[in-house]
Parts: structure tokens; C-alpha cells; sequence
């Protein structure tokens, strides 16, 4: 434990993936208080030298917002050319905030073939690589407009992807920002006497009852997707760890070696 908490402190590759309820209102605009938090903390690792690619969520929801559009957009059409809308104004709002602590943000859009192609997924290796190297920070997302798996899942929502960017590149540490402490025991949203759950051993192996998947107005994923990303970072020997959003400086707990959240231990480390 010491050594896989050692590790973490150490990590010197970090992926964050913060979703979409935590970086926007409900009304899908941008949380711009919440967002300023994490990309100070995250600009701040950068200058330490850090590697951080951050995975994020919220372009239908501000692509709705833009268009003034209340409801959940139904058809895939809708959702694609929202998704549009609001993929550059996220990207907007990151290069802004990000520039003002002098970090570059580059922009790369994932489809699932990118894992399913060993060549494509060899040259975005190169690119994660050769963008590091340069000192920017890759913001990812999924490329809804085009990718219909996306929006019908295959990757399906931002955890999984989170992962397997963590996998791709030989990150050291995947941190999940969500609107909640961590894993429970049951979903805390409709059970009160739930638990926080600090730790999971196995992964793979060990039922979660608990989960239940969230399909809420802006967000889809909820905790099996979750747990689905933690089974490829345990096989990939990566610590994932769940935590609240709603403070960004919980990332800096996570590098003290604190106990915070859900910590995921990895295959290699049990
Ligand atoms: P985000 O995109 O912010 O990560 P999600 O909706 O994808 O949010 O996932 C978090 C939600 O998962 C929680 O708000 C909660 O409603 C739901 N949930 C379901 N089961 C659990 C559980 N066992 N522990 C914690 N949260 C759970």
C-alpha cells in the first residue's frame, strides 16, 4: 500500500477526466467559477513539471445552452451538430483559462477506432507524445460530431475513453472529477445510509452492487462506466482514483498521499 500510494505521489503522468455536471449548470452553461478552480490547479502541476492531459465532458450540454435549447436534444443529428456548437466554445473557454497561467492547450478528438486500429492507434501515441514533450496540455474529448458510438455508446461516454487514453499513453495516475465523493455501497443519490467506499482491491473480480448507471439530463456514465474504467486501468497496472469535483484541489490531496475518494488499486499492486 505504501508503495502504490508512493506512486501516486510520484506520478508524473496524469490523466484527469471531469465530467459533465461538474463543469457546467444544470442549464448546460459553463461553471466558469469550478473551471477556473481546476485549470489553476492543473496549470499549476503543468509548471511543476507535470504531464497532465485532462478528458472532458460538456459540449452537447453547451451547445444547448448557445442555442437556447432547454430540452435534451432526441436524434443523433441534434446531438452531433450541438455537440459542434459546443466543442468549440469548451475549447474556447479552456484555452482562455489556461492561457492566463501560460499553458498551451491542444485539441484532440478520439473515435473508437483509435483502439481498435493498432496504426492509428500508434500514431496517436506519437502525437500524445510529441504534445507532452512540448510541454501543452492535451484536453480530450470524444469526437461526437462524426462519432455515432459515441452518442449511441461504444466508448460511450467519457470514463471509458478517460482509460484508454490513460493506457495509450503510460499515464501513471487517472483521476475521475465527478459530482460525488467517490464509489459508494448503493447509490448515495437514493439510498441515505450509503457508504463511501475508500477502497477497492479487485476490481475484476469483486461484485459492486452498488452501481447503478446515472442517465441524467446532461450526463451519461454514472458509476458502472466507472467501474468499467477502473477494470482497464487495474489490467494496465495504472491507480485510478474517484473524487468530488466540486473542489479541485483534492488532486493535490491525492498527490500528498491522502486518503481521498475512491482509490482503485491497480492489478500489479495487490
Ligand atoms: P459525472 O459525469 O460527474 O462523473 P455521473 O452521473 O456519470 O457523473 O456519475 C456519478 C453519479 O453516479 C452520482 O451522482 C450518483 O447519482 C450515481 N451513482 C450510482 N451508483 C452509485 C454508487 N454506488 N456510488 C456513487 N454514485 C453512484
Amino acid at each position: 500500500m505504501t508503495e502504490l500510494k508512493q506512486r501516486i505521489m510520484d506520478a508524473q503522468t496524469i490523466v484527469v477526466k471531469v465530467g459533465t455536471s461538474t463543469i457546467t449548470h444544470a442549464n448546460g452553461s459553463m461553471d466558469f467559477h469550478l473551471t477556473e478552480k481546476l485549470v489553476r490547479v492543473l496549470a499549476d502541476l503543468r509548471s511543476d513539471g507535470k504531464n497532465i492531459v485532462l478528458v472532458t465532458s460538456g459540449a452537447i450540454g453547451i451547445g444547448r445552452f448557445r442555442m437556447s435549447i432547454s430540452d435534451r436534444p432526441s436524434s443523433l443529428p441534434q446531438k452531433q451538430a450541438l455537440a459542434a456548437i459546443g466543442q468549440v466554445s469548451l475549447m474556447h473557454y479552456y484555452s482562455k483559462l489556461f492561457s492566463e497561467y501560460d499553458q498551451i492547450v491542444a485539441q484532440v478528438l478520439i473515435t473508437r477506432d483509435v483502439v481498435d486500429d493498432e496504426l492509428k492507434k500508434q500514431n496517436t501515441y506519437n502525437t500524445f507524445c510529441t504534445l507532452l514533450d512540448y510541454g501543452v496540455i492535451p484536453i480530450v474529448n470524444e469526437n461526437d460530431t462524426v462519432a455515432t458510438e459515441e452518442i449511441e455508446p461504444i466508448f460511450g461516454d467519457n470514463d471509458t475513453l478517460s482509460a484508454v487514453v490513460a493506457e495509450l499513453i503510460g499515464a501513471d495516475l487517472l483521476i475521475l472529477l465527478s459530482d460525488i465523493e467517490g464509489l459508494y455501497d448503493k447509490n448515495p443519490k437514493a439510498h441515505e445510509d450509503a457508504n463511501l467506499i475508500p477502497i477497492i482491491y479487485d476490481v475484476c473480480n469483486q461484485v459492486i452492487e452498488g452501481a447503478e448507471d446515472t442517465n441524467n439530463n446532461l450526463g451519461t456514465g454514472g458509476m458502472k462506466t466507472k467501474i468499467g474504467a477502473a477494470r482497464i486501468c487495474s489490467e494496465a497496472g495504472i491507480p485510478m482514483i474517484i473524487t468530488n469535483g466540486n473542489d479541485p484541489d483534492h488532486i493535490y490531496e491525492i498527490l500528498e498521499g491522502k486518503d481521498v475518494g475512491t482509490l482503485f488499486v491497480p492489478k500489479m499492486n495487490r
